[in-house]
């Protein structure tokens, strides 16, 4: 329908991405599920089919700025705005990396999908964003991008979270007057590939994300937050 909600969600084919889908379609939105794999997207999509919105599988690596410009296209042919902008792929929790002896290949490499990625995306997407009326944007954040709560350890993921969290904070004070509601969230430990077994399941990961991409007009922006309640920076 034209009226229900358009989403798009990067890394959905698996984890806590496919989860988010699966909710906002569950609450009627139109999903385009991304992913950089375009047999994992369709398979994905296929496996959502019969909720009460529609998931519309789309190929999108986040590195890639043809991939966002194309995604751009699609939309405004197909939907002419963006409500829903949901950043969820990212790479490298690499857990047994130490800050002190830390390769910075493998830094820049994460920047590459967990920062520039879903900044560019942002910007990209954000002529449709404003043809939104109730534009929302979620970066997936974790705590390990805490500098209150930043040990030692993980240090490309850390860094790049809290990277992510800059993003956010800057989008959201600079697209405030468009009414545009930036947030980061963390989805707490969930079991999934990166995060392993012993972990909340997806759902609970996913209730979080799917609480800020659909905040009424008057709710937060520029917050960090894990189920629906803030995180230190
Ligand atoms: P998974 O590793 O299970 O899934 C990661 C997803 O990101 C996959 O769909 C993967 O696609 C996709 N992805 C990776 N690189 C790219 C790329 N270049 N372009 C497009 N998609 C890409 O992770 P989770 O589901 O656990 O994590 C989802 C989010 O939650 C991440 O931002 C993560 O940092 C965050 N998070 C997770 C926690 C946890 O405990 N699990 C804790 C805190 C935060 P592909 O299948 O092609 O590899």
């Amino acid at each position: 329908g034209g009226r229900a909600p358009v989403a798009v969600v990067t890394g959905g084919n698996r984890g806590i991405g496919l989860e988010v889908c699966r909710q906002l379609a569950a609450r009627g939105q139109a999903v385009v599920l991304t992913a950089r794999d375009e047999a994992a997207a369709r398979k994905a999509a296929s496996g959502l089919a019969g909720l009460p919105g529609t998931v519309v599988p789309f190929r999108l690596d986040v590195t890639s700025a043809d991939d966002a410009e194309a995604l751009a296209g699609f939309l405004g042919d197909e939907f002419g705005r963006l409500d829903v902008l949901v950043n969820n792929a990212a790479i490298a929790y690499d857990t047994w990396q130490r800050a002190a002896s830390a390769d910075l290949d493998v830094v820049r490499e994460a920047a590459e999908t967990n920062v520039y990625g879903p900044w560019r995306l942002a910007m990209t997407l954000l002529p449709l964003l404003r043809a939104s009326a109730h534009p929302r944007v979620v970066n997936v954040s974790s705590e390990g991008g805490s500098l209150a709560s930043m040990g030692g350890g993980t240090p490309a993921y850390s860094l790049t979270k809290a990277a992510l969290n800059a993003v956010t904070r800057m989008l959201a004070a600079e697209l405030r007057r468009d009414r545009i509601l930036v947030n980061s969230i963390c989805p707490g430990w969930v079991a999934t590939d990166m995060g392993g077994p012993g972990g909340r399941p997806v759902t609970e990961g996913a209730a979080g994300i799917v609480w800020a991409a659909t905040l009424p007009d008057d709710g937060p922006t520029g917050g960090f937050f894990r189920d629906g309640r803030p995180v230190p920076w």
